[in-house]
């Protein structure tokens, strides 16, 4: 199966260097708490760490929307931060940010833990199916509507170890 080349592996390398220029800069003389949301994210996550020249401490979380009606969030929480983020800088990473869903509510629950400051990386965004706003305070790459898979995301838990993103195709 040969799927379209959105973004290439190359595109992608440069951009994070961009990015972790950017985010070293910014964060000067401070260490960093950074939340990788599993699983689509760890590949960009692991990357991206490699580019932010400070002290870093990794952490993971994973999500899952809730299929009930009657949760208090709209997201599941399947694996939660090992250790308190009081007063420290966190810095969520995702891999897309599409309704922002997800996102919202993820930044809703941190928040709520009194961070010193808590900011948002992603791969990728899809501004046409944006309904709940979010501020993106690092973006690698904006989006057509389209579904993409590689580079940590996958279509039914496959082709995440692709080292582009590429357009989903049947067949
Ligand atoms: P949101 O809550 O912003 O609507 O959705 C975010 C989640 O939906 C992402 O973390 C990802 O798991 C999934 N998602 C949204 N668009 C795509 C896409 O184009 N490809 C893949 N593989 N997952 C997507």
């Amino acid at each position: 199966m040969a799927h379209d080349v959105l973004i290439s592996k190359e595109d992608i390398q440069k951009r994070i260097q961009e990015l972790g220029e950017q985010i070293t800069k910014e964060y000067d003389g401070e260490e960093l708490v950074v939340v990788g949301v599993l699983n689509g994210a760890f590949m960009f996550v692991a990357d991206l760490v490699r580019e932010i020249k400070l002290p870093v401490h990794l952490e993971f979380m994973a999500v899952s929307s809730y299929e009930g009606t009657k949760s208090t969030g709209e997201i599941k929480v399947n694996l939660d931060l090992k250790e308190s983020i009081a007063g420290k800088n966190v810095l969520i990473v995702e891999d897309i940010v599409d309704t922002g869903l997800t996102v919202k509510t993820l930044r809703g629950i941190l928040q709520q833990k009194g961070p010193k400051s808590l900011r948002l990386a992603s791969l990728l965004y899809k501004p046409s199916r944006n309904v709940h706003k979010v501020a993106i305070d690092y973006l690698a790459f904006e989006i057509e509507d389209k579904f993409v898979i590689g580079y940590g995301l996958d279509f039914d838990g496959k082709f995440r170890e692709l080292p582009y993103i590429g357009v989903y195709s049947h067949g």
